[in-house]
């Protein structure tokens, strides 16, 4: 956990003052940025534990609802509670807070852990994505974690939000973590890694678990602020998904809301990009600006069907305990993509400066 959280702060050595098994020292040579060493003398490692429970890094968001829609029922959540700080902050953890007691009244286990560690930083953050993850596995010991899940999306993983699709497994960032995480006894699963905002939000809205999420973290419980970027892409979607029009205050949002005016205009690609062309190619309305974003993100030039699918090679990064369990349970409620929609997944790329230069003049003009 310490890793976790100072890795991004080293310059050249971090050093461990206790001592570390050799197993994670050996983990931890895949970084070849910095050295880390540790205090003399060596400690046995910490063996996984087969017949542990398995814990997931909860956020009360749609993808990590839908992680644990597809995890065991005995799978204990823990929430990572943001301090409040003096700084002005437009985080609301009371949505966030409803859906872990919803679960709980469900007789789910959810733990709520508050922390301050996004003030190791500045500006206030996570050290490092798995960062939230830091009371899962500080709890890992007394609850008998064997493996602890994220609810990281195909998107995140295999980078379609980004540049253009990566295999998961190659990038240094699992060869990183998931040695490092079974050095320490923890299994590393990302159950919904194969599946698409699109996919974790048909599955809230299909599933019974599903209407205990919020996404928006500013808004409180059951009233999204509908103004902050991520509204305005899940919006858009479920409208997209219901066979809906674009809702007025996405309209309205659009014009005015300056984070997603950001988002927008500022970001090559735009942050979901392929999840926004799935959502307009579907939800019908908003007027030329939106005809304007649709070309924007090649609606009509890009397939997309396959983010309603799940991807099945994604099963080698689920916890071998439960992997047989949740790939029935995605082939049940999202079936596999077909070998054509895996073709476009793994073709998938952001489109050129050029292109994009050309669609961002002709949008900036019903702005
Ligand atoms: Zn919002």
């Amino acid at each position: 956990m310490a890793i976790l959280n100072t890795l991004p702060f080293c310059e050249e050595r971090l050093h461990i003052g206790w001592p570390v098994s050799e197993e994670l020292i050996e983990a931890t040579k895949v970084i070849s940025r910095i050295s880390i060493t540790s205090e003399e003398g060596q400690i046995q490692p910490i063996k996984r534990d087969q017949s542990g429970r398995h814990a997931l890094s909860f956020s009360g968001g749609a993808d990590s609802m839908a992680a644990l829609a597809v995890m065991p029922q005995t799978t204990e959540s823990v929430f990572m509670l943001r301090k409040k700080g003096s700084t002005r902050s437009l985080y609301d953890s009371h949505a966030a807070l409803e859906s872990c007691r919803q679960l709980r009244n469900l007789g789910f286990t959810v733990h709520i852990v508050e922390s301050d560690f996004e003030y190791l930083r500045n500006p206030i953050g996570f050290p490092t994505d798995l960062s939230v993850a830091s009371p899962a596995i500080l709890l890992a010991n007394e609850r008998n974690f064997s493996s602890i899940a994220f609810g990281t999306i195909l998107e995140s993983a295999y980078g379609t939000s980004g540049e253009k699709f990566r295999n998961y497994i190659d990038s240094s960032h699992y060869r990183l973590w998931k040695p490092l995480f079974e050095s320490v006894g923890l299994g590393y699963s990302l159950p919904v890694a194969g599946v698409s905002e699109v996919g974790t939000a048909k599955m809230c809205l299909e599933l019974p678990l599903g209407r205990f999420h919020q996404s928006c973290i500013r808004g409180r419980w059951g009233d999204p602020c509908n103004r902050c970027w991520k509204c305005f892409r899940k919006n858009i979607l479920i409208s997209a998904l219901e066979g809906d029009e674009i809702p007025a205050h996405s309209k309205e949002s659009v014009k005015t809301s300056k984070e997603i005016r950001k988002h927008l205009l500022e970001n090559k690609p735009i942050k979901h990009e392929g999840v926004l062309a799935y959502s307009l190619e579907r939800a019908s309305g908003g007027g030329e600006l939106f005809n304007k974003l649709r070309k924007l993100v090649r609606v009509g030039s890009v397939n997309t069907d396959w983010m309603e699918k799940w991807y099945s090679q994604s099963i080698c990064l689920v916890d071998p305990d439960y992997s047989d369990y949740t790939s029935k349970k995605l082939r049940n409620t999202l079936g596999e993509m077909s070998e054509e929609q895996t073709t476009d997944l793994c073709g998938w790329s952001n489109q050129s400066d050029e292109d994009r230069e050309v669609r961002l003049a002709e949008l900036s003009d019903f702005l």
